[in-house]
């Protein structure tokens, strides 16, 4: 059932704390942490707690924790001192754009001249 936690699902195993990460802001809803492979000096994953499998998914599922996160992925930028210079938010959304994690998740990325249009 949409939202529920999904057992072979890595992201829900952080938010279980089941597969360790570093978080650095958690809310209700959502949770924030350090990408395992940073494509920039500050990039954080926000992800809702609940299993949605994609950006339209969570919009259609539960359309109140996309404000959740888009005001956390702010907060992210705040305290990583990257929203003066400029940040990115990005969806990934299904495999082709480059998603590999099937929960949904904006990725914020600053801290060096992002290009664009993006690769
Ligand atoms: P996607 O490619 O789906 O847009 O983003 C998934 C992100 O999850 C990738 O940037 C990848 O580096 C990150 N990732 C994959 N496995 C782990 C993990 O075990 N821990 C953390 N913190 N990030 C991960």
């Amino acid at each position: 059932m949409a939202g529920e936690p999904q057992a072979d699902c890595l992201f829900c195993k952080i938010v279980a704390g089941e597969v360790p990460a570093t978080v650095v802001r958690e809310t209700d809803t959502t949770v924030a942490f350090r990408d395992i492979n940073p494509q920039a000096p500050s990039h954080v994953l926000v992800i809702p707690k609940a299993h949605h499998r994609d950006a339209a998914a969570l919009a259609a599922e539960a359309p109140e924790t996309v404000a959740d996160l888009l005001r956390e992925a702010g907060r992210v930028a705040a305290d990583e001192r990257i929203d003066e210079t400029g940040y990115r938010v990005v969806f990934n959304t299904g495999s082709g754009a480059g998603q590999t994690v099937f929960h949904a998740h904006a990725h914020v990325l600053g801290g060096r001249g992002l290009a664009w249009p993006p690769g």
